[in-house]
């Protein structure tokens, strides 16, 4: 099984242990996908979400699901963009990991998120979708026995710029990989070269010893030669 999926679709409609909000601070609903999940979860979420006192940028606090599929509901307020040089990309990577940490913490297995920040917060999707697959995807690694995360994308340019993010991580790490291997096979290459000498120097020690004996031996023979003659 895939453990992580990339697809289209309402984020409301999936069946996972957790789905996650992109919310706002005041966690109190708003716009795009935080107004879809309250009006799908019902009037008891807003309830629950009053009570939390609200949430800041980059962290995430958890609901029940109510009427949704979905077991619980993890809210996460994005980093509104702001041209990229006021710590968005951290925020944005703090998201993901806080949820993560919720989602370990509730010990649950499978997780659905939108792309947080890029609707009315104008994060640009293409680097937001950088930052989203590199998180989840190294959480997966680290983590595997959590079975799914599912990327739920709401429009054809949400859904490109995943799947071309997606190629572009996987590229990376092929590219680490083979490095990795160009590494491994030039050490073997010097450590076989160091044998090789090794060996070398072997030989000739033992063809000086082997020389050195013979002459020994023929010596020897002289003397006993000489010894005989007198
Ligand atoms: P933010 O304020 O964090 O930008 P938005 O809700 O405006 O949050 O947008 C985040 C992403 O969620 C956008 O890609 C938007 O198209 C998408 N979105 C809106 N409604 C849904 C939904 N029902 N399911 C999944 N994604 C949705």
């Amino acid at each position: 099984m895939e453990r992580l999926t990339i697809m289209k679709g309402d984020i409301v409609k999936i069946k996972a242990d957790a789905i996650v909000n992109a919310a706002n601070t005041s966690l109190l609903g708003g716009g795009g996908v935080d107004g879809a999940i309250h009006r799908a979860a019902g009037e008891e979420l807003l309830a629950e979400c009053e009570k939390l006192g609200g949430c800041a940028t980059g962290q995430a606090k958890i609901t029940k699901g109510y009427h949704l599929p979905a077991k619980y509901i993890i809210h996460a307020p994005g980093p509104i963009w702001r041209g990229g040089s006021r710590g968005e990309a951290d925020l944005l990577a703090s998201c993901y990991r806080s949820c993560f940490a919720l989602a370990k913490e509730y010990g649950l297995s499978s997780i659905a998120f939108p792309s947080i920040s890029t609707g009315i917060y104008r994060y640009p999707v293409d680097q937001a979708s950088l930052i989203a697959l590199q998180e989840i995807t190294s959480f997966l690694k680290e983590n595997p026995s959590f079975q799914k995360v599912i990327v739920v994308c709401y429009n054809d340019e949400t859904y490109k710029a995943y799947k071309a993010a997606f190629k572009t991580l996987e590229m990376g790490a092929a590219a680490k990989e083979s490095k990795k291997e160009e590494k491994k096979e030039a050490k073997q290459d010097h450590k076989s070269s160091k044998e090789e000498k090794k060996e070398e120097k072997e030989e000739k020690r033992k063809g000086i010893k082997f020389h050195a004996f013979h002459l020994f031996q023929g010596k020897k023979k002289d003397k006993n030669r000489k010894k005989d003659e007198t």
